[in-house]
């Protein structure tokens, strides 16, 4: 099922703007809302959610028409928001036990079932006994999935999942979504470039409440092919440097020197080498320049 975004705008009462004419089409499998903070990936994942209005525009997902009933959508979505409560002292089995209830799931053995095949994709399975108030972020970011996916979503929205996960913690986390993305319509949102790089088949680049870039990592990458350049320089050179080149990234060395990256249709000059474009090359530019 296809969900497809059009015109849709939201100015809060304090003035900002947070989305501005957002039109997005998705599809089946993940996809990377990738940002900066203050885009507006979560006004744009709230408002998905039905749990905040826009001033305009429609959303629709399949048959679902969402802003006109969002009952009907709440049905099929699973949404794991960016700050998820606190969790009661209870096991994971048992607290899902109980969500499972809530969900309407009133055959003990259908909730058995999938409480299984749930803690099994999430990688808890083994310690479905211990407390959830114990886990650490990582578990609980992946009990947030198990619980989500109990009543078998059509549309599943993680707002910025990996934020705050140590390195190991995240990459567990993704290889879970990974998973999940092979069978259903999955929007995530992250800051964090190399957190779609792999995982998602197309991606959305927002800013100032806009959608700037949409397509696949691979044609985005493309774009920039022969237009970034790369040297090495002093550190104390860099004001010079960004004044003369339009450098959009730059990382030290451990000698104190620095890695920088610039963006030109041409070699800016022959201290210059060409540099194979990476994603996060896409990203710089296009937040540099409002576009790709
Ligand atoms: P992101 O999730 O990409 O960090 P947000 O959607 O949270 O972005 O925020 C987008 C902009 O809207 C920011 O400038 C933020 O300060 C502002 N904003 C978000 N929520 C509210 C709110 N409830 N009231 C007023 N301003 C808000």
């Amino acid at each position: 099922m296809k969900l497809k975004i059009s015109g849709l705008t939201k100015t809060y009462k304090n003035g900002v703007m947070a989305l501005d004419n957002v039109d997005l089409e998705i599809g089946a499998g993940m996809f990377g809302l990738l940002g900066p903070n203050g885009a507006g990936k979560s006004s744009l994942m709230r408002t998905i959610s039905t749990l905040q209005s826009p001033d305009s525009g429609e959303i629709h997902f399949g048959d679902i028409n969402v802003l006109n009933n969002p009952m009907a959508l709440r049905k099929v979505l699973g949404y794991l928001p960016q700050e998820f409560g606190v969790y009661p002292n209870m096991s994971a089995e048992r607290l899902l036990n109980y969500f499972a209830q809530l969900k309407g799931i009133s055959s003990k053995e259908d909730r058995k079932k999938i409480i299984k095949e749930v803690l099994e994709v999430t990688n808890l399975w083994d310690v479905r006994n211990k407390s959830v108030s114990g886990y650490s972020g990582g578990m609980k970011q992946r009990f947030g999935i198990a619980q989500l996916l109990l009543n078998n979503p059509k549309l599943i929205i993680v707002d910025e999942p990996t934020a705050g996960l140590d390195p190991a913690e995240r990459h567990r986390f993704l290889n879970v979504l990974r998973e999940i993305g092979a069978n259903h319509t999955v929007i995530f949102s992250t800051h964090i470039v190399d957190d779609v790089r792999e995982l998602c088949r197309e991606i959305g680049i927002l800013n100032g409440g806009k959608i700037l870039y949409r397509g696949t990592p691979t044609d985005a990458e493309a774009q920039l092919d022969g237009k970034i350049w790369m040297r090495i320089i002093e550190r104390s050179e860099l004001d010079d440097f960004a004044r003369d080149f339009n450098i959009i990234s730059s990382n030290f060395n451990q000698d104190n020197t620095l890695n920088i990256r610039v963006y030109s249709e041409t070699q800016p000059n022959e201290t210059f080498v060409m540099a194979k474009p990476q994603l996060e090359d896409v990203y710089f530019v296009t937040l540099k320049n409002d576009r790709l």
